[in-house]
């Protein structure tokens, strides 16, 4: 039995305003108070009935996220932690960056594929988020800092092609312009590459970014890394990035380096080639270190080295600077929980 209101996307909020008895728009006067104008209780929705909002409140919260406690690098990248009602915790990021207003969101709690580079994966998998709860990151942070968030990236915690029907739900709440009025055009999913997920969304109405972590160049060693590659094989991988491109959006290669395992010049002709073909840009992600993993990150010499050698591919290449790694907030550093330890 649904309890919170803020369950709903805009097309369920109206049917279950219909199955009471009202008007659908009514539906969409309660979804806009709560995403759009961001009021904490029925009884302040004035232009619905008092009779109408007195039932309401007898069925459903609309309780939300509230940040327990928030880290601070500079004034360009805050991390939210968050605690659910069942007692767990996620993690959000926001990072400022000239116009840009981003928020990275964790779609579950934990994660279960076991990327041996990534911290979240060593906290487990405790349970998939639903929509609201997701989609709430965004409009709690935007409360906090007190502005407009103009993108989002499911690049937190979690596998989104591991939760796809909430995450398509929580794009509905989050892209509706009475609702956080996030342009899809601005939404970026990452997926560590589910073949499976990728299709789904490649086939459905919604025309996100699609970012794909594919890490390694080399199929053996991406299986050792990431397990995911063993159901996922990688030429399966690029003919679905490569659809997704021709079809949608450029997709993203993101390319994790760790020092002394793939951050060699024959990993990086062997990225070039694999890549070729494909109209994509490329994300190089210098390791991200933490106390909890054994990988360091590229040196100077050979970060640029790799770079050079894939500038000469026709892909834009860039070297994500990693912000927020003071607090733990960079990619891959999220805990949830593990971050109160
Ligand atoms: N499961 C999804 C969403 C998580 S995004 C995915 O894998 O894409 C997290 C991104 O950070 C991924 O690109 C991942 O490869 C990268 N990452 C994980 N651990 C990292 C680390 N310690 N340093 C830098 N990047 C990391």
């Amino acid at each position: 039995m649904v309890s919170n209101f803020k369950c709903y996307p805009l097309s369920e909020a109206k049917r279950v305003l219909v199955d009471l008895g009202y008007d659908a728009y009514r539906g969409e006067q309660i979804f806009k108070w709560i995403w759009q104008r961001n009021v904490r209780s029925f009884s302040a929705m004035t232009n619905i009935s008092k009779d109408l909002r007195d039932r309401l409140s007898g069925i459903y919260t609309i309780d939300g996220l509230h940040p327990v406690r928030v880290s601070r690098e500079a004034d360009s990248t805050h991390k939210y932690l968050f605690e659910l009602e069942d007692g767990r915790y996620v993690e959000s990021v926001y990072i400022r960056e000239s116009r840009r207003r981003t928020v990275c969101v964790s779609c579950q709690v934990g994660c279960p594929l076991g990327c041996k580079f990534c911290v979240t994966a060593l906290m487990g998998f405790e349970r998939s988020l639903l929509a609201y709860e997701i989609a709430d990151q965004v409009r709690s942070v935007q409360e906090a800092v007190g502005e407009k968030c103009t993108n989002v990236v499911f690049m937190g915690m979690g596998e989104p092609f591991l939760n796809i029907d909430e995450i398509f739900k929580t794009l509905d709440i989050m892209s509706y312009s009475g609702g956080l009025a996030i342009s899809r055009r601005h939404t970026t999913i990452s997926t560590a590459g589910l073949i499976q997920g990728m299709e789904s969304l490649l086939r459905s109405p919604y025309r996100v970014k699609l970012a794909i972590s594919l890490n390694f160049a080399d199929e053996e060693k991406r299986k050792e890394f990431m397990p995911v590659a063993l159901g996922n094989p990688l030429r399966e991988l690029l003919r679905v990035a490569k659809a997704y491109s021709v079809r949608k959006e450029m997709v993203t290669f993101e390319y994790v380096m760790l020092r002394g395992i793939n951050d060699g010049l024959n990993d990086a002709k062997q990225l070039r080639r694999l890549v070729s073909g494909i109209p994509a840009k490329i994300n190089l992600i210098p390791f991200n270190e933490h106390p909890m993993l054994k990988y360091k990150r590229p040196t100077e010499r050979r970060l640029n080295a790799f770079y050079n050698c894939l500038l000469e591919s026709k892909h834009t290449v860039v070297i994500r600077k990693s912000r927020g790694q003071e607090i733990h907030a960079g990619c891959g550093q999220l805990a949830g929980s593990l971050s109160l330890k």
